[in-house]
Parts: structure tokens; C-alpha cells; sequence
């Protein structure tokens, strides 16, 4: 069954589409009361954020729209050193997509919220003309478990640690649309458990980050252009595997610009940098974690390359890939 204009109707199907799909899969107190807002216990001060998703493929090595849409606001929530509570789902479709393929999507996007500890507490649904397309917004909101977090807050000798390979959502998504075979799965994931290993060893996180579109390369400049540091980071520290590596070889690709789902930087005092990497290790998807670099006085981002010389790192210009998360 494919999806037509009347089930954006508010009538008999749409009232189908929620039953049968969102709440069938979202299945929660607060959601099924289907009232005009849910209404939320929360405590202290919340982070409060919203993303939209417009992947294309919908479905990918690794992952697919829904858990992008669930992860990416987990994880801009994590950052902030909040602990995620509650996620909103607003799905914008496009006649003639598949049912089973919202089905599927729902049912991913469950699947990462049960692992993120989040409950989808409202949504809504529009249809559009079109062609099968998907559109996600999700937002979310989670409570401040560790105060503070912010780049302000990044100081001369801190140390910079990335929590795993780089490279590995933007070389799937290539992959898939160039119909290239290889075994590069998306990093798609919730880093909650690294900022839970990082609270229970009271690391002081002065800040953190997600590393998504644009690569390592633009958060670090983010953290030149919003405080009064520098950043420099170590080539030969960058971790990178081998499947992507030769693939950004073979395509010209450079990773520091490649776009990552599950990876983040963790902005540290330089005294408590081993016992943070030691904690990140610990962490699902920290194993790969390295110290990468520090912040210093200058106004720019530079690389220590391994043949010692120095290269300028510069903010992603123009477009990367389009439509990769
Ligand atoms: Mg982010």
C-alpha cells in the first residue's frame, strides 16, 4: 500500500497511520493519550534542541533516516552535558511512499530510542506530492546532568580527544549512491554512554561536540571563531580505518571533511586527558578513541603533519555532499 493524499487528510487514515504505525512502535504512556501536547516531568535545567532529516538514500549500511533522526537530537542534546529524556517526530511524506517503508522507519527509529533511554512523546505527520520522499524533524529535550559544558570554555593546554574513526557515515552514504560494494557501515549511533563514562570518572568536560556534516575539520574551526584559542591537532594521531581510508585514497577524499553520525570530540583539562580517553574507551562506541590535539594561543586550526611540517586546516567551503543526514 502506498501512501496517498488522504492520509494527510486528518480523517480516517491518518487517524489509521498513527494507530497502526507511530503509536504501534512509539508505544508509550504519554504518546498514546493523543492529546494536543504531551505533558513532561522534568528536573532542573533542560537542554532543549531540534534537527531536521532529509537523508537520501532513506535506508543505508548502518542505519537509515530513523535512527539519524532519533541519534542526531540525542546526540546534540548529550553534548551539552544533558542526559536525553524526550524526543518529538514530525514526518513529512511524499505520496507514494510504501507504508511498510514508514513502518520500518518507526520501527528503526523505537529501536534507537529504546537504546538512547528516550521516550517520542508527540509527533505529526504531513503529506505532500511527490515521489516517495521521507522528511524527519525531530526535537528534544533532556536534563543538565553535568553543568558548563561550552566552547567558551575551552582553554590554552586543554586536550582535544576524537571518540572514534572518522569518515565512516559520509564514505556509506557515498558508497551506497555510487553503488559501490564494500563493507563501510554508517558510525550512525547515541554517544550517552561516553558522556556517562566521562561523569562517572568526574572528568571537568569544559566542552563537546558531535562531529556531523563538515567534518572534524569545521567543529575544530568552531572552536577558533566562538572562543579566543587555537586548536592544534596531530595527523598521525587521526583515526581512520583502513575500508575508509582507501576509499577516500581511491576518490580524493580528505576525512578531516567527511561527515561522521556517532562520533564527537571531548574538550578536556590536560591533567584528567588519560583517565578521560581510558573512560571514552569503556564507552560502546568509544573503542577507537584518540588524544588528538590541544588548544592553543593562536587564532587558527593547525595540523602537525607526520612528516612534522605544519598545514593550515580551514572550514569546509561549499556544499560536501548533499543531503547526508
Ligand atoms: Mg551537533
Amino acid at each position: 500500500m502506498k501512501i496517498n493524499m488522504s492520509y494527510g487528510s486528518g480523517g480516517i487514515q491518518t487517524s489509521n497511520l498513527i494507530h497502526d504505525i507511530f503509536l504501534k512502535n512509539f508505544n508509550n504512556k504519554i504518546l498514546n493519550k493523543l492529546e494536543d501536547s504531551a505533558v513532561l516531568k522534568v528536573e532542573g535545567n533542560i537542554a532543549y534542541t531540534t534537527d531536521s532529516f532529509v537523508v537520501t538514500p532513506l535506508f543505508f549500511n548502518g542505519g537509515d533516516i530513523g535512527k539519524l533522526a532519533v541519534c542526531g537530537t540525542v546526540n546534540d542534546l548529550t553534548m551539552m552535558g544533558a542526559i536525553p529524556k524526550y524526543l518529538t517526530a514530525g514526518f513529512i511524506i511524499e505520496e507514494g511512499t510504501e507504508i511498510e517503508t514508514i513502518d520500518a522507519i518507526a520501527k528503526s527509529m523505537a529501536l534507537a530510542a529504546k537504546e538512547a533511554k528516550v521516550k517520542i512523546v508527540a509527533g505529526d505527520t504531513k503529506v505532500i506530492e511527490g515521489n516517495g520522499g521521507v522528511y524527519i524533524n525531530t526535537s528534544g529535550i533532556g536534563e543538565i546532568a553535568q553543568k558548563g559544558v561550552s566552547i567558551a570554555n575551552c582553554h590554552k593546554g586543554d586536550v582535544i580527544l576524537l571518540s572514534g574513526n572518522l569518515g565512516e557515515h559520509h564514505a556509506a552514504i557515498m558508497s551506497h549512491r555510487m553503488g559501490i560494494e564494500n563493507n563501510i557501515k554508517s558510525d550512525c549511533a547515541p554517544l550517552i554512554s561516553i558522556l556517562n563514562k566521562l561523569m562517572e570518572q568526574k572528568i571537568k568536560i569544559h566542552f563537546m561536540r558531535d562531529v556531523t556534516r563538515g567534518g572534524l575539520a569545521t567543529v575544530l574551526n568552531e572552536i577558533v571563531s566562538s572562543s579566543s584559542c587555537g586548536v592544534e591537532i596531530d595527523e598521525g594521531s587521526l583515526p581512520v580505518s583502513n575500508e575508509v581510508k582507501g576509499f577516500c585514497d581511491i576518490l580524493g577524499l580528505d576525512p578531516l571533511y567527511m561527515a561522521n553520525e556517532g562520533k564527537m570530540i571531548a574538550v578536556v583539562p590536560q591533567n584528567q586527558a588519560d583517565m578521560a580517553l581510558k573512560a571514552i574507551h569503556k564507552s560502546k562506541y568509544g573503542k577507537d578513541a584518540k588524544i588528538i590535539g590541544r588548544i592553543t594561543e593562536g587564532k587558527s586550526v593547525t595540523m602537525i603533519t607526520t612528516l612534522k611540517g605544519s598545514r593550515r586546516i580551514d572550514i569546509l567551503y561549499g556544499e560536501g555532499l548533499p543531503r547526508i543526514c
